[in-house]
């Protein structure tokens, strides 16, 4: 294949494209006149603050939630930190210094998580099977009074699997347990999924559905009349009611509203044809030994992990390199070769795991695999 071609882009858990249609409602903020949402002695100013509540309004819509719930921020990392980080005061105030997680979630909760330790609460991060999913009893069974916040996220980036949520988040309808779910992967994709989901926080990022980088938000539950208590990690201009300051970032913002508003409208027909290129892609799997890894009859319909018994993932990655772009787990820990903490907390071995890599795509209609994949994946099979 001539260097000319551009490889096929097989890694949509990373990052998505952004949608043209999103990036033509950007623009102008870009190109017109400066925008600051919160200078409200101008027009310019209320222009902006303007398109930033729509925006709201079409990011609350999609969740089904009210506009006064959602905060924006720079991502879903941001999000994650701020769900958790922000409890500190009240976790120490209430004596109530016990957090629950998986040891699947991303590192962007992991990684607050083990600050929270630092801090003096006790992190427990509960096993997953080896499908991939945590069960909600393994959650239950370590409920306790002081117990301040769950945190498990809706499904998992390295492998697609979905977390059973739904469930984990009735057992604890009762008390006064805080619930978080890390929604990157699943915002505007499973829609139906996150409308009814009862949590007191949940963490959006904008490029996973065709909108920009560097944007996201925070749901936060304003049930039973009163905002949950969180405090802000960063101090400054008060904006997003003095929980998130900084100069609210207009166009992103904008950018984020028509990828919320274009899913809501298209997310039947993304998952469709996702769905079908998935058993495309089962099919043509066929032809080589391969596994999936993860629970496949609970995994989304954009992603699978794959196993390809003998064949080093990253021999595969670099042999792929001009056709396809893969990869081996997340983006964010690609980058030190470590073995995937997801896969490992699976039970599978560091071979296993070495030979394993992860395809996800568009739920639009050009999504194809080229097809000198599997002549590559039989060049490099060990015999
Ligand atoms: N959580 C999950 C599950 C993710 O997949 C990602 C993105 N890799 C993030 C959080 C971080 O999102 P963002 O890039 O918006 O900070």
């Amino acid at each position: 294949m001539g260097r000319d071609v551009a490889p096929v882009y097989l890694d949509y858990n990373a990052t998505t494209p952004l949608d043209p249609r999103v990036f033509e409602s950007m623009k102008d903020w870009y190109l017109g006149p400066p925008a600051n949402a919160g200078s409200r002695t101008h027009v310019y100013g209320q222009r902006a603050s303007e398109a930033v509540e729509l925006a709201r309004e079409q990011v609350a819509k999609l969740i089904g939630c009210s506009p006064a719930e959602i905060y924006f921020t720079s991502g879903a990392t941001e999000s994650n930190n701020l769900a958790i980080l922000g409890l500190t005061n009240y976790g120490d105030r209430h004596g109530r210094k016990h957090l629950i997680s998986t040891v699947i979630e991303h590192k962007s909760v992991l990684e607050p998580l083990e600050e929270m330790r630092r801090r003096g609460f006790d992190v427990e991060l509960v096993p997953v099977t080896s499908g991939g999913y945590v069960e909600p009893e393994t959650i239950k069974k370590r409920l306790r009074k002081e117990t301040l916040l769950v945190s498990v996220m809706h499904a998992n980036n390295e492998t697609g699997v979905f977390q059973p949520v739904s469930e984990i988040s009735k057992s604890l309808m009762e008390s006064e347990i805080f619930f978080h779910t890390d929604a990157a992967q699943t915002f505007g994709k499973e829609v139906e999924g996150l409308k009814g989901l009862r949590c007191d926080f949940m963490s959006i990022s904008g490029h996973k559905i065709y909108g920009p980088q560097g944007i996201g938000a925070l749901y936060i539950s304003k049930g039973e009349g009163h905002r949950r208590p969180l405090e802000p990690i960063m101090y400054g201009g008060g904006q997003e009611r003095g929980l998130r300051p900084g100069t609210l970032p207009v166009p992103l913002i904008v950018g984020l509203g028509t990828a919320a508003r274009l899913a809501k409208d298209e997310y039947e027909s993304r998952w469709r044809i996702a769905e079908k290129f998935k058993r495309h892609l089962l099919e043509a799997l066929r032809q080589v030994e391969h596994q999936v890894n993860g629970d496949i009859s609970r995994s989304q319909a954009h992603v699978l992990n794959v196993y390809f018994p003998g064949v080093d993932g990253e021999a595969l990655m670099l042999s792929l390199r001009e056709i396809a772009a893969v990869s081996n787990g997340s983006a964010c820990s690609s980058a030190d070769y470590s073995p995937s903490h997801v896969l490992a907390a699976m039970g599978l071995s560091e071979d296993r795991i070495n030979q394993s890599i992860r395809l996800s795509w568009a739920g639009f209609p050009n999504v194809q695999l080229p097809t000198s994949f599997f002549d590559i994946l039989e060049r490099l099979k060990i015999k």
